[in-house]
Protein backbone atom coordinates (compact mmCIF):
# COMPACT_ATOMS: atom_id res chain seq x y z
CA UNK A 1 0.00 0.00 0.00
CA UNK A 2 1.23 3.41 -0.88
CA UNK A 3 0.33 6.73 0.60
CA UNK A 4 0.44 9.82 -1.04
CA UNK A 5 1.02 13.23 1.30
CA UNK A 6 0.70 16.22 -1.11
CA UNK A 7 0.96 20.12 1.21
CA UNK A 8 0.29 22.47 -1.10
CA UNK A 9 0.93 26.24 -0.63
CA UNK A 10 0.45 29.19 -2.82
CA UNK A 11 3.10 28.69 -5.01
CA UNK A 12 4.66 24.92 -3.87
CA UNK A 13 3.61 21.59 -3.78
CA UNK A 14 5.79 19.11 -1.29
CA UNK A 15 5.00 15.91 -1.09
CA UNK A 16 5.90 12.36 0.08
CA UNK A 17 4.96 8.84 -0.97
CA UNK A 18 4.84 6.30 1.68
CA UNK A 19 4.40 2.57 2.33
CA UNK A 20 2.48 1.38 4.72
CA UNK A 21 3.32 -0.78 6.85
CA UNK A 22 1.28 -4.63 6.36
CA UNK A 23 -1.53 -4.64 8.37
CA UNK A 24 -0.74 -6.59 11.03
CA UNK A 25 2.33 -4.33 11.79
CA UNK A 26 0.44 -1.51 12.45
CA UNK A 27 -0.99 0.45 15.53
CA UNK A 28 -4.41 0.73 14.27
CA UNK A 29 -4.39 -3.00 14.13
CA UNK A 30 -2.77 -3.29 18.16
CA UNK A 31 -5.15 -0.93 19.20
CA UNK A 32 -1.99 0.91 20.51
CA UNK A 33 -1.11 4.47 19.40
CA UNK A 34 0.85 3.47 16.23
CA UNK A 35 4.41 4.76 15.95
CA UNK A 36 6.98 5.26 12.91
CA UNK A 37 7.27 1.49 13.09
CA UNK A 38 7.10 -0.10 9.43
CA UNK A 39 6.49 3.09 7.12
CA UNK A 40 9.09 3.91 4.83
CA UNK A 41 9.32 6.82 2.57
CA UNK A 42 9.96 5.92 -1.02
CA UNK A 43 10.13 9.20 -2.18
CA UNK A 44 9.50 12.71 -1.44
CA UNK A 45 10.31 16.58 -2.74
CA UNK A 46 8.86 19.85 -3.84
CA UNK A 47 7.61 21.77 -6.89
CA UNK A 48 8.26 25.22 -6.03
CA UNK A 49 8.22 28.67 -7.28
CA UNK A 50 4.64 27.81 -9.40
CA UNK A 51 3.69 30.71 -11.63
CA UNK A 52 7.03 32.25 -12.10
CA UNK A 53 9.27 31.68 -15.15
CA UNK A 54 11.62 29.46 -13.27
CA UNK A 55 10.22 26.82 -11.26
CA UNK A 56 11.87 24.05 -9.66
CA UNK A 57 10.51 20.23 -9.19
CA UNK A 58 13.08 18.11 -6.58
CA UNK A 59 12.70 14.65 -6.40
CA UNK A 60 14.43 11.77 -4.59
CA UNK A 61 13.09 8.22 -4.04
CA UNK A 62 14.67 5.46 -2.89
CA UNK A 63 15.05 1.85 -3.88
CA UNK A 64 14.12 -1.62 -2.95
CA UNK A 65 17.89 -2.10 -1.73
CA UNK A 66 17.47 1.34 0.21
CA UNK A 67 19.54 3.04 -2.16
CA UNK A 68 18.20 6.86 -2.49
CA UNK A 69 18.42 8.82 -5.78
CA UNK A 70 18.00 12.73 -6.24
CA UNK A 71 17.51 14.60 -8.92
CA UNK A 72 16.56 18.39 -9.91
CA UNK A 73 14.71 20.30 -12.75
CA UNK A 74 14.37 23.68 -13.65
CA UNK A 75 11.32 24.79 -15.92
CA UNK A 76 8.24 26.86 -15.99
CA UNK A 77 5.62 25.25 -13.92
CA UNK A 78 2.11 27.62 -14.72
CA UNK A 79 -0.34 26.11 -12.28
CA UNK A 80 -1.09 23.72 -9.69
CA UNK A 81 -2.01 21.28 -12.02
CA UNK A 82 0.50 21.55 -13.83
CA UNK A 83 2.85 20.99 -10.71
CA UNK A 84 1.29 17.94 -9.80
CA UNK A 85 1.55 16.35 -13.50
CA UNK A 86 5.29 17.24 -13.33
CA UNK A 87 5.19 15.52 -9.78
CA UNK A 88 3.18 12.23 -10.80
CA UNK A 89 5.22 11.91 -14.10
CA UNK A 90 9.06 12.26 -11.83
CA UNK A 91 7.47 9.38 -9.82
CA UNK A 92 6.73 7.56 -12.45
CA UNK A 93 9.74 7.74 -14.21
CA UNK A 94 11.48 6.69 -11.75
CA UNK A 95 9.57 3.67 -10.91
CA UNK A 96 8.70 5.02 -7.04
CA UNK A 97 4.95 4.82 -8.11
CA UNK A 98 3.75 2.34 -10.74
CA UNK A 99 -0.23 3.51 -11.29
CA UNK A 100 -2.44 4.57 -10.15
CA UNK A 101 -3.64 1.59 -8.77
CA UNK A 102 -0.93 1.24 -6.40
CA UNK A 103 -2.31 3.68 -4.43
CA UNK A 104 -4.43 3.59 -1.60
CA UNK A 105 -4.92 7.05 -0.71
CA UNK A 106 -3.95 10.49 -1.06
CA UNK A 107 -3.68 12.97 2.26
CA UNK A 108 -3.81 16.43 2.06
CA UNK A 109 -2.47 18.91 4.83
CA UNK A 110 -5.52 21.45 5.18
CA UNK A 111 -4.98 24.65 7.61
CA UNK A 112 -8.13 25.29 8.49
CA UNK A 113 -10.78 23.28 9.32
CA UNK A 114 -13.31 25.77 11.57
CA UNK A 115 -15.67 23.87 13.78
CA UNK A 116 -16.54 21.40 11.27
CA UNK A 117 -13.71 19.31 11.23
CA UNK A 118 -12.21 17.57 14.71
CA UNK A 119 -10.33 14.43 12.30
CA UNK A 120 -9.01 13.39 8.82
CA UNK A 121 -12.25 13.03 6.56
CA UNK A 122 -12.30 11.29 3.55
CA UNK A 123 -13.13 14.39 0.60
CA UNK A 124 -16.10 14.13 -1.05
CA UNK A 125 -17.74 17.31 -2.69
CA UNK A 126 -19.63 18.21 0.56
CA UNK A 127 -16.50 18.48 2.28
CA UNK A 128 -14.97 20.73 -0.69
CA UNK A 129 -17.42 22.92 0.10
CA UNK A 130 -17.28 23.17 3.97
CA UNK A 131 -13.62 23.90 3.01
CA UNK A 132 -14.52 26.56 1.14
CA UNK A 133 -16.99 27.82 3.30
CA UNK A 134 -14.04 28.44 5.82
CA UNK A 135 -11.75 29.81 3.64
CA UNK A 136 -12.28 33.47 4.99
CA UNK A 137 -10.75 31.97 7.98
CA UNK A 138 -7.21 31.13 6.07
CA UNK A 139 -7.07 32.93 3.07
CA UNK A 140 -4.00 32.57 2.40
CA UNK A 141 -3.80 29.26 2.77
CA UNK A 142 -6.77 27.31 2.24
CA UNK A 143 -7.52 28.28 -1.22
CA UNK A 144 -4.10 26.77 -2.15
CA UNK A 145 -4.91 23.46 0.17
CA UNK A 146 -8.43 23.11 -2.10
CA UNK A 147 -6.46 23.68 -5.42
CA UNK A 148 -3.67 20.23 -4.52
CA UNK A 149 -7.03 18.38 -3.58
CA UNK A 150 -8.55 19.37 -6.73
CA UNK A 151 -5.66 18.78 -9.15
CA UNK A 152 -5.48 15.26 -7.32
CA UNK A 153 -8.89 14.27 -7.32
CA UNK A 154 -8.86 15.43 -11.28
CA UNK A 155 -5.45 13.06 -11.64
CA UNK A 156 -6.40 10.02 -9.48
CA UNK A 157 -10.38 10.29 -9.58
CA UNK A 158 -10.43 6.50 -8.67
CA UNK A 159 -7.62 7.12 -5.24
CA UNK A 160 -9.43 8.35 -1.98
CA UNK A 161 -8.62 11.67 -1.03
CA UNK A 162 -8.18 12.62 2.95
CA UNK A 163 -7.90 15.72 4.25
CA UNK A 164 -5.95 16.11 7.39
CA UNK A 165 -6.82 19.43 9.56
CA UNK A 166 -3.94 21.54 10.85
CA UNK A 167 -7.00 22.51 13.56
CA UNK A 168 -8.50 19.30 14.10
CA UNK A 169 -6.57 18.11 16.87
CA UNK A 170 -7.74 21.31 19.07
CA UNK A 171 -11.47 20.79 18.52
CA UNK A 172 -11.38 19.33 21.54
CA UNK A 173 -10.37 22.50 23.62
CA UNK A 174 -13.83 23.19 25.74
CA UNK A 175 -15.30 26.72 25.48
CA UNK A 176 -13.69 28.33 27.92
CA UNK A 177 -10.45 27.96 26.13
CA UNK A 178 -11.43 28.79 22.94
CA UNK A 179 -13.89 31.91 23.70
CA UNK A 180 -13.63 34.75 23.14
CA UNK A 181 -14.49 37.67 25.78
CA UNK A 182 -16.21 39.33 22.94
CA UNK A 183 -19.85 39.83 22.15
CA UNK A 184 -21.61 36.48 21.62
CA UNK A 185 -22.73 37.36 18.23
CA UNK A 186 -19.43 37.55 16.83
CA UNK A 187 -18.87 33.74 17.82
CA UNK A 188 -22.31 32.60 16.80
CA UNK A 189 -22.52 34.69 13.44
CA UNK A 190 -19.10 35.14 12.27
CA UNK A 191 -17.44 32.57 13.90
CA UNK A 192 -14.79 34.29 15.90
CA UNK A 193 -13.06 32.03 17.98
CA UNK A 194 -10.10 30.31 19.24
CA UNK A 195 -9.25 27.46 16.66
CA UNK A 196 -5.20 26.87 17.33
CA UNK A 197 -2.87 25.17 14.85
CA UNK A 198 -0.18 23.01 14.13
CA UNK A 199 -2.47 20.28 15.69
CA UNK A 200 -0.78 17.76 13.40
CA UNK A 201 2.39 18.11 15.07
CA UNK A 202 1.25 18.57 18.76
CA UNK A 203 -0.70 15.25 18.06
CA UNK A 204 2.07 13.03 16.67
CA UNK A 205 4.48 14.46 19.47
CA UNK A 206 2.31 13.97 21.98
CA UNK A 207 1.69 9.93 20.53
CA UNK A 208 5.73 9.97 20.66
CA UNK A 209 5.67 11.04 24.14
CA UNK A 210 3.16 8.74 25.08
CA UNK A 211 5.45 5.97 24.04
CA UNK A 212 8.44 7.20 25.99
CA UNK A 213 5.95 7.67 29.53
CA UNK A 214 5.01 3.71 28.58
CA UNK A 215 1.35 4.50 28.58
CA UNK A 216 -1.65 5.20 26.66
CA UNK A 217 -2.12 8.99 25.39
CA UNK A 218 -5.61 9.07 27.19
CA UNK A 219 -4.16 9.04 30.11
CA UNK A 220 -1.10 11.64 29.71
CA UNK A 221 -1.04 15.57 30.70
CA UNK A 222 1.04 17.25 28.69
CA UNK A 223 2.67 20.85 27.68
CA UNK A 224 3.77 20.14 23.62
CA UNK A 225 5.60 23.17 22.31
CA UNK A 226 6.08 23.44 18.54
CA UNK A 227 9.01 25.90 17.73
CA UNK A 228 9.69 26.40 14.24
CA UNK A 229 9.40 29.63 12.22
CA UNK A 230 5.52 29.58 13.58
CA UNK A 231 5.47 28.60 17.29
CA UNK A 232 2.60 27.15 18.86
CA UNK A 233 2.34 25.63 22.45
CA UNK A 234 -0.65 22.88 23.59
CA UNK A 235 -1.83 21.90 27.02
CA UNK A 236 -3.22 18.11 26.56
CA UNK A 237 -4.96 16.82 29.04
CA UNK A 238 -5.83 12.96 29.29
CA UNK A 239 -4.39 12.75 25.47
CA UNK A 240 -6.95 15.64 24.01
CA UNK A 241 -6.16 19.46 23.74
CA UNK A 242 -7.43 21.56 26.61
CA UNK A 243 -5.62 25.08 25.11
CA UNK A 244 -3.62 26.01 22.63
CA UNK A 245 -1.43 29.28 22.29
CA UNK A 246 -2.17 29.92 18.60
CA UNK A 247 -5.88 31.73 18.12
CA UNK A 248 -8.28 32.43 15.35
CA UNK A 249 -5.37 32.78 13.19
CA UNK A 250 -1.57 31.74 13.80
CA UNK A 251 -0.72 35.20 15.11
CA UNK A 252 -1.61 34.81 18.79
CA UNK A 253 0.64 33.17 21.26
CA UNK A 254 4.36 32.37 21.37
CA UNK A 255 7.13 35.21 19.86
CA UNK A 256 7.45 33.91 16.23
CA UNK A 257 10.34 34.45 13.35
CA UNK A 258 8.03 37.59 11.94
CA UNK A 259 4.41 37.25 14.05
CA UNK A 260 4.23 38.92 17.03
CA UNK A 261 2.17 36.78 19.01
CA UNK A 262 0.08 38.03 22.09
CA UNK A 263 -0.16 41.85 21.94
CA UNK A 264 -2.95 44.41 23.38
CA UNK A 265 -5.28 45.14 20.43
CA UNK A 266 -5.25 48.90 21.63
CA UNK A 267 -2.00 48.82 20.22
CA UNK A 268 -3.68 48.61 16.73
CA UNK A 269 -6.02 51.06 17.52
CA UNK A 270 -2.87 53.74 18.42
CA UNK A 271 -1.10 52.43 15.36
CA UNK A 272 -4.36 53.39 13.20
CA UNK A 273 -5.12 56.78 15.06
CA UNK A 274 -1.61 58.32 15.34
CA UNK A 275 0.49 57.06 12.41
CA UNK A 276 -2.22 56.18 10.10
CA UNK A 277 -1.94 52.70 9.78
CA UNK A 278 -4.72 51.05 7.38
CA UNK A 279 -5.74 47.21 7.55
CA UNK A 280 -2.85 45.96 4.85
CA UNK A 281 0.49 47.91 7.59
CA UNK A 282 -0.92 46.70 10.41
CA UNK A 283 -1.45 42.99 8.66
CA UNK A 284 2.29 43.07 7.50
CA UNK A 285 3.37 44.67 10.04
CA UNK A 286 2.03 42.04 12.49
CA UNK A 287 2.71 38.94 10.72
CA UNK A 288 5.43 39.79 8.58
CA UNK A 289 7.84 42.43 10.44
CA UNK A 290 7.33 41.56 14.08
CA UNK A 291 8.33 38.54 16.47
CA UNK A 292 12.51 37.69 15.94
CA UNK A 293 12.67 39.95 13.01
CA UNK A 294 10.79 42.76 14.52
CA UNK A 295 12.89 42.56 17.66
CA UNK A 296 16.04 42.31 16.42
CA UNK A 297 16.25 42.33 12.36
CA UNK A 298 16.73 38.68 11.39
CA UNK A 299 13.83 35.56 11.49
CA UNK A 300 16.11 32.59 12.01
CA UNK A 301 17.14 31.84 15.32
CA UNK A 302 20.20 30.82 14.35
CA UNK A 303 21.12 34.27 13.20
CA UNK A 304 19.53 35.43 15.98
CA UNK A 305 22.33 33.62 18.47
CA UNK A 306 25.12 34.20 16.20
CA UNK A 307 24.16 38.44 16.32
CA UNK A 308 23.66 38.04 20.74
CA UNK A 309 27.09 35.73 20.47
CA UNK A 310 28.90 38.88 18.65
CA UNK A 311 27.34 41.37 21.57
CA UNK A 312 24.15 42.77 19.80
CA UNK A 313 21.81 44.04 22.13
CA UNK A 314 18.92 43.51 20.22
CA UNK A 315 19.53 39.92 19.81
CA UNK A 316 20.22 39.48 22.80
CA UNK A 317 16.90 40.83 24.22
CA UNK A 318 14.73 38.73 21.15
CA UNK A 319 15.98 35.63 22.90
CA UNK A 320 14.88 36.76 25.89
CA UNK A 321 11.57 38.04 24.98
CA UNK A 322 11.25 34.65 23.34
CA UNK A 323 12.06 32.46 26.57
CA UNK A 324 10.24 34.45 29.04
CA UNK A 325 7.04 34.44 26.52
CA UNK A 326 7.55 30.73 26.53
CA UNK A 327 7.83 30.30 30.57
CA UNK A 328 4.54 32.49 30.68
CA UNK A 329 2.90 29.67 29.03
CA UNK A 330 4.79 26.75 30.30
CA UNK A 331 3.12 28.20 33.68
CA UNK A 332 0.22 29.01 32.63
CA UNK A 333 -0.88 25.74 31.34
CA UNK A 334 1.11 23.80 34.07
CA UNK A 335 -1.79 25.61 36.42
CA UNK A 336 -4.56 24.54 33.65
CA UNK A 337 -3.81 21.01 33.97
CA UNK A 338 -2.60 20.07 37.41
CA UNK A 339 -0.28 17.36 36.66
CA UNK A 340 1.84 17.29 34.44
CA UNK A 341 3.57 14.32 33.04
CA UNK A 342 5.93 15.74 30.44
CA UNK A 343 6.73 18.57 28.60
CA UNK A 344 7.95 17.91 24.85
CA UNK A 345 9.91 20.16 22.66
CA UNK A 346 9.62 20.34 18.72
CA UNK A 347 9.68 22.05 15.97
CA UNK A 348 13.30 23.46 14.05
CA UNK A 349 14.00 25.05 17.18
CA UNK A 350 12.57 22.76 19.99
CA UNK A 351 14.73 20.10 17.85
CA UNK A 352 17.60 21.68 17.93
CA UNK A 353 18.54 25.01 19.80
CA UNK A 354 19.51 23.47 23.78
CA UNK A 355 20.10 26.91 24.74
CA UNK A 356 16.19 28.04 24.13
CA UNK A 357 15.43 24.76 25.96
CA UNK A 358 17.25 25.62 28.91
CA UNK A 359 16.44 29.37 29.11
CA UNK A 360 12.70 28.52 28.88
CA UNK A 361 13.32 25.70 31.68
CA UNK A 362 15.09 28.11 34.48
CA UNK A 363 13.73 28.43 37.37
CA UNK A 364 11.49 25.51 37.21
CA UNK A 365 12.36 23.71 39.73
CA UNK A 366 9.66 24.35 42.52
CA UNK A 367 6.99 23.34 39.66
CA UNK A 368 9.01 19.77 38.84
CA UNK A 369 11.05 21.03 36.03
CA UNK A 370 14.95 20.05 35.89
CA UNK A 371 17.11 19.68 32.69
CA UNK A 372 19.78 17.39 32.67
CA UNK A 373 22.34 19.85 30.78
CA UNK A 374 24.56 16.84 29.51
CA UNK A 375 21.44 15.40 28.00
CA UNK A 376 20.36 19.01 26.54
CA UNK A 377 22.98 19.39 24.95
CA UNK A 378 23.67 15.96 23.37
CA UNK A 379 20.37 15.43 21.95
CA UNK A 380 20.81 17.39 18.79
CA UNK A 381 18.08 15.69 15.68
CA UNK A 382 16.68 13.01 17.58
CA UNK A 383 14.20 11.27 19.96
CA UNK A 384 15.11 11.95 23.65
CA UNK A 385 14.86 12.76 27.35
CA UNK A 386 16.69 15.95 28.64
CA UNK A 387 14.93 15.94 32.64
CA UNK A 388 17.06 15.19 35.19
CA UNK A 389 16.52 11.70 37.20
CA UNK A 390 13.58 11.63 39.43
CA UNK A 391 11.85 14.85 37.94
CA UNK A 392 8.22 15.41 38.55
CA UNK A 393 7.84 16.23 34.85
CA UNK A 394 9.53 15.19 32.20
CA UNK A 395 11.01 16.72 29.24
CA UNK A 396 11.62 15.52 26.03
CA UNK A 397 12.52 16.24 22.54
CA UNK A 398 10.32 14.68 19.36
CA UNK A 399 11.50 15.33 16.22
CA UNK A 400 8.67 16.47 14.85
CA UNK A 401 6.98 14.21 11.42
CA UNK A 402 3.62 16.25 10.07
CA UNK A 403 3.69 14.02 6.51
CA UNK A 404 4.16 10.37 8.21
CA UNK A 405 1.07 12.28 10.48
CA UNK A 406 -0.78 12.74 7.42
CA UNK A 407 0.08 9.68 6.45
CA UNK A 408 -1.14 7.49 9.32
CA UNK A 409 -4.05 9.43 9.56
CA UNK A 410 -5.17 9.05 5.97
CA UNK A 411 -4.42 4.79 6.53
CA UNK A 412 -6.80 5.09 9.60
CA UNK A 413 -9.32 7.25 7.89
CA UNK A 414 -9.72 4.57 5.39
CA UNK A 415 -9.32 1.37 7.94
CA UNK A 416 -12.27 3.23 9.96
CA UNK A 417 -14.49 3.65 6.38
CA UNK A 418 -13.66 -0.29 5.97
CA UNK A 419 -11.62 0.60 2.69
P1 LIG B 1 8.86 25.83 9.79
O1 LIG B 1 7.98 26.39 10.84
O2 LIG B 1 9.03 26.74 8.62
O3 LIG B 1 8.58 24.38 9.44
P2 LIG B 1 11.19 24.78 11.17
O4 LIG B 1 10.41 23.90 12.10
O5 LIG B 1 12.08 24.16 10.17
O6 LIG B 1 10.28 25.87 10.46
O7 LIG B 1 12.07 25.75 12.10
C1 LIG B 1 12.79 26.81 11.58
C2 LIG B 1 13.53 27.49 12.71
O8 LIG B 1 14.37 26.53 13.35
C3 LIG B 1 14.43 28.63 12.24
O9 LIG B 1 14.30 29.73 13.14
C4 LIG B 1 15.80 28.00 12.37
O10 LIG B 1 16.76 28.98 12.64
C5 LIG B 1 15.62 27.11 13.56
N1 LIG B 1 16.69 26.14 13.66
C6 LIG B 1 17.00 25.14 12.82
N2 LIG B 1 18.13 24.50 13.22
C7 LIG B 1 18.54 25.14 14.33
C8 LIG B 1 19.64 24.97 15.22
N3 LIG B 1 20.55 24.02 15.02
N4 LIG B 1 19.73 25.82 16.27
C9 LIG B 1 18.82 26.79 16.46
N5 LIG B 1 17.77 26.99 15.67
C10 LIG B 1 17.63 26.18 14.62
Amino acid sequence: MKILVLNSGSSSIKFRLFLAPARTETGAERGAESGAHGWRVAARGAVTRIGEASGQVKLSWTDGAGRVYGREDAAGIGSHHAGMERIVAGLRETGALGGAEELSAIGHRVVHGGEAFHAPTLVDDDVIAAIRQVTPLAPLHNPANLDGILVARKLFPEVPQVAVFDTAFHQTMPRTAYRYAIPGYLYREHRVRRYGFHGTSHHYVAKAAARMLGKPLSQCNLITLHLGNGASAAAIRDGASLDTSMGMTPLEGLVMGSRCGDIDPAVHFYLCRHLGFDNETLDDLLNRQSGLLGLCGVNDMREVHSLAESGDEDAKLALGVVCHRLKKYIGAYMALLGRVDALVFTGGIGENDAEIRSCACSGLESLGILLDAEENHGVLGRVGRISAQDTLVQVFVVPTDEELEIARQAFEALAGEGA
